[in-house]
């Protein structure tokens, strides 16, 4: 059965709520650059054997393909610019987060005394004269 939680359940749980969700929002961005990361590194690689060091549209490029066992000669110039690249997509990650609903509530509400639910819109109160609010004040309890 549905219970409402007290004042200082509610409080506490939206600090551990809100520590929970942030620590998997900066792992989200952390994986998510991780693999922009990896997807550009095999870029540079194949740009590496294909055309050499210097990007082929870049003016004046030498066309200087690297043999593959002279690759670990160039290990600063292969992770260089794919780092920065994946530095810019973690914090481009970050903003555009904080800007999206990651961090909004869940948009059901629950009446606190007959523990109808609903999608949230403006009428908060319910016809049993009770109030809605949203889930996270409510707590399921197993009955035995
Ligand atoms: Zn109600």
């Amino acid at each position: 059965m549905w219970r409402k939680k007290t004042k200082s359940e509610i409080e506490f749980d939206k600090v551990e709520n809100l520590k929970i969700r942030r620590k998997n929002y900066i792992e989200d961005c952390l994986y998510f650059s991780i693999k922009v990361l990896i997807i550009l590194i095999i870029i540079n690689l194949i740009m590496f054997l294909a055309y050499g060091i210097d990007a082929p549209i870049a003016p004046g490029a030498k066309y200087d393909p690297i043999p593959l066992y002279k690759i670990p000669n160039h290990l600063i110039e292969l992770f260089e610019l794919p780092l920065i690249g994946g530095i810019l997509f973690f914090i481009i990650k970050i903003v555009e987060g904080k800007r999206n609903d990651y961090f909004k509530k869940s948009s059901i509400i629950m009446c606190d005394k007959c523990f109808n639910s609903k999608n949230y819109d403006k009428k908060m109160n319910c016809e049993c004269g009770g109030y809605f609010s949203t889930l996270d004040n409510f707590e399921w309890i197993k009955e035995d």
